[in-house]
């Protein structure tokens, strides 16, 4: 019998992750798992983490939420990994708005697919999936993206909106709808300056509207930014967008469903490194994974020598 811990985030996807629950402890029963459940918002949750490795000694946990909540116990788990303890194989339940990590990896989001989404977790291939580590003053890992400048302010225009709406008759809408608001009024910003250094090569020195660096090849959901973006190569991809309209006009291009032809068109301002170093002399709004971060002047991106286990459909 496999063991199962499922970490759930009861906050995520606007708090509708505890009643899934009930459809995914069913799932649980079929597929014949011994399973511990662990809600990460709660306090004590570390200790709890430590204890289930030690006594209950999952063979795969399962990160049930969006980005932001993989985000969050990827560097938890990260933390313990250092402090020598042993990580089990991680999968996903995604249960998020963009869920970019879980489209990546061919996991499909939504309840219909929750079958599938828990047979890979536990019948799945256990791949390599390399992950990001953004330092200077944040030291945070990332298992998405991290981004700087216009990216950032629509983020923090999205989180707004949606802490305004939530008391209100209109909390119920699709935070799509919600980002495109965001997006159209988050377009007044202005742009920042920059200096981008690749594996030590200085690549860019001028402004930009906005930064985008990926581990995963999607992004918010439905953009392909990055084609060549492969999550087990040991590197980055950059993406630069050095003013409002080709900020649009990448997206545009970039919307997943495009045919082939356009989305992959060769880019020089895209390219990939092991070490990406960003240098400004101006704070540079900063998110990662979705999540918001103090801006920076400057930060050194990179990948993790040892990727994570991640369990991907068969
Ligand atoms: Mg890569």
């Amino acid at each position: 019998m496999k063991s199962l811990l499922c970490v759930i985030n009861k906050k995520a996807a606007n708090g509708s992750v505890l009643a899934r629950l009930p459809q995914l402890e069913a799932l649980f029963k079929e597929f014949n798992l011994k399973t511990q459940i662990l809600d990460l918002t709660e306090a004590g949750f570390e200790d709890a983490l430590v204890d289930c490795f030690e006594s209950f000694k999952p063979s795969v946990i399962l990160g049930v939420g969006g980005d932001g909540t993989q985000h969050s116990l990827v560097n938890t788990l990260e933390k313990f990994r250092t402090l020598g303890h042993k990580i089990p194989a991680y999968a996903i339940c995604p249960f998020g708005t963009g869920n970019d990590v879980a489209k990546s990896i061919g996991l499909r989001p939504g309840k219909r697919h929750l079958k599938k989404i828990i047979a890979a977790a536990v019948e799945g291939k256990a791949c390599d999936f390399d992950v990001g580590y953004v330092n200077e003053e944040i030291e945070r890992h990332f298992v998405d993206m991290t981004s700087f400048g216009l990216d950032v302010q629509i983020l923090k225009r999205r989180d707004t909106y949606t802490r305004k709406i939530m008391n209100t008759p209109f909390r119920f809408i699709h935070g799509y709808i919600i980002y495109f608001f965001a997006v159209l009024m988050g377009l007044k910003n202005s742009h920042w300056n920059c200096r981008i250094l690749l594996d030590g090569k200085e690549w860019y020195d001028g402004k930009f509207a906005c930064i985008m660096v990926n581990n995963c090849r999607i992004h918010a959901g439905e953009f392909d930014l990055t084609p060549n973006a492969l999550f087990d190569d040991g590197l980055l991809d950059i993406c630069l967008m050095k003013s409002r309209p080709a900020f649009m006009w990448r997206y545009i291009k970039g919307w997943r469903h495009m045919p082939a032809f356009i989305r992959e068109r060769k880019n020089p301002l895209n390219a990939q490194a092991k070490e990406i170093k960003i240098i400004s002399s101006e704070l540079m709004p900063l998110q990662i994974d979705g999540e918001l971060y103090p801006s920076l002047k400057s930060s050194t991106l990179t990948v993790i020598s040892e990727p994570m286990k991640m369990m991907r459909p068969q």
